[in-house]
């Protein structure tokens, strides 16, 4: 009787289902059958563990509890080995609650880009524009990062979802403020390595970036739906990239120094290079930190 009635509903959101590209516009859940529904009149069954479902918390300090780093944009480093099972994006009954971060024009893409992975959107603004929270949360990190970002401002959501704000010209929350979707976080920039003026957005999952694409309609800032699915091949790019980063030995420089600046362990430093920590440094060595 309760597949009888999950298939009649299928039966109905497929008739007003249009196609466009294959984004979800739906999700049925009965117990642990879950059916995605596409805007392309397709549909599929996902068997998802109950630990994959990413489910929105009303208790902020639910999010602040694991992996709580506020002082790097990433809580961990991203690893494809955390992307292993299918997750949906919970927006529960906060389906209007969101604000797309600014409005304008698509200058890139998520995805590979003159050879280099690009793991956000790029969206026209002006210097000066105010950039605002796309969902509640609470700020993770805000402030300066050197690897590009510039001014940039990492929201952690109720459902697990990380945005990212980089390239701002300033910075207008500061990290453990209560945030709601729509409030300022920055204003729009250039800083860090941006060519022009614009916001580099990103979504983030266990600190793995996906397309922002799959959550929201990029044109229009509507959300594509309550609950998003999130699979294993939306990583794919991961298994490409080469994540290691290094640093140049400077005048002075000690291990201890390294490892505090990029927030990496000097064992791991130690066993990338294969070297002791009581190891001369020798200056315009290069180290490999991850
Ligand atoms: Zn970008």
């Amino acid at each position: 009787m309760k597949r009888m009635i999950l298939i009649a509903v299928i039966a109905i959101v497929w008739q007003f289902s249009f196609a466009q590209g294959k984004t979800p516009v739906d999700t049925i859940s009965r117990g642990n059958l879950t059916v995605i529904l596409y805007n392309d009149k397709t549909w599929q069954y996902v068997d998802i563990q109950p630990s994959a479902v990413v489910s929105p918390k009303v208790d902020s300090s639910s999010i602040t509890a694991q992996n709580w780093i506020t002082n790097s944009v990433y809580a961990q480093k991203p690893d494809y080995a955390r992307t292993k099972d299918t997750c949906i994006i919970d927006f529960g009954g906060d389906i209007n609650n969101y604000n797309f971060p600014v409005y304008g024009k698509i200058y890139s893409r998520f995805g590979m880009r003159s050879g280099k992975m690009h793991t956000g959107v790029d969206i026209e603004l002006s210097d000066g524009d105010t950039v605002v929270a796309a969902f509640d949360g609470v700020v993770r990190f805000a402030g300066w990062n050197n690897s590009g970002y510039g001014n940039v401002v990492v929201i952690r959501h109720y459902n697990g979802l990380e945005t990212l704000y980089a390239h701002l010209s300033a910075v207008k929350c500061s990290v453990n403020q209560k945030i709601k979707a729509g409030e300022c976080v920055g204003l729009g920039g250039s800083t860090g390595r941006a060519n022009g003026t614009h916001l580099h957005f990103e979504t983030r999952l266990k600190d793995n970036a996906f397309d922002p694409e799959l959550v929201f309609n990029v044109q229009t800032g509507v959300l594509v739906a309550e609950k998003i699915p999130i699979y294993p091949g939306n990583f794919d790019y991961m298994k490409y990239v080469d994540n290691s980063e290094y640093h140049v030995v400077k005048s002075g420089d000690t291990l201890y120094a390294i490892a505090r600046k990029y927030h990496v362990s000097v064992k791991q430093i130690c066993d990338l290079n294969g070297i002791k920590e009581t190891s001369i440094l020798s200056v315009g060595k290069r180290l490999r930190l991850r």
